[in-house]
């Protein structure tokens, strides 16, 4: 078996970060600056017969309409059209006008993992589910899986719900 996981969220949200947590090796940079990705980054690995090949993108840009924002969008548009499954990254606790412009991309079609990332800087976890939720009631996702992907925390978890689709 095999498929195509599009990584896709807002700049910063630690897209790459969770790629490299998941594949288990450096293949995306990774920094606190925004717009390091710019361009398709493509991850492979293999695990008991399935082939998860992971595609990190650049964050979806929303501030001004320049050409290097406008290839970055096309780069995400692009790759969510051709996935068999679509990580939707958010941070914990935080959503805004930003992280709605990339739910308002997310075609109808193809399933969506909500994953709330950094859920290690929440201290209470009570305010999670509510917060998920909020999150959840925008879009028709398959599942909501909180991670860390510093810690990689939950990462089998989200490796289990992506499987469903491959
Ligand atoms: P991207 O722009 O979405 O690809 O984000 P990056 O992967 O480059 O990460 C942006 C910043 O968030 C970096 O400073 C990461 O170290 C940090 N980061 C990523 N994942 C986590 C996490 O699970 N927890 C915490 N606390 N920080 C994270
Ligand atoms: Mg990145």
């Amino acid at each position: 078996r095999c498929g195509y996981i599009a990584i896709v969220g807002r700049p910063n949200v630690g897209k790459s970060t969770l790629m490299n947590a998941l594949i288990g090796a450096k293949v995306s940079i990774t920094s606190r600056k925004a717009q390091t990705t710019r361009h398709r980054i493509t991850g492979i690995q293999t695990k008991d017969n399935t082939q998860f090949v992971y595609i990190d993108t650049p964050g979806f840009q929303t501030r001004h309409s320049n050409a290097l924002n406008r290839t970055l969008n096309r780069t995400v548009t692009t790759t969510l059209t051709a996935a068999d499954v679509i990580l939707y990254i958010i941070e914990a606790g935080t959503f805004g006008p930003a992280d709605q412009q990339v739910i308002n991309l997310l075609p109808k079609d193809v399933p969506c993992i909500l994953v709330i990332n950094k859920s290690d800087r929440v201290k209470d976890k009570a305010v999670m589910m509510p917060f998920a939720q909020k999150v959840a009631a925008l879009h028709n996702f398959s599942a909501i899986v909180p991670v860390s992907a510093t810690l990689r925390f939950q990462l089998e978890n989200l490796e289990s719900e992506i499987r469903k689709y491959l």
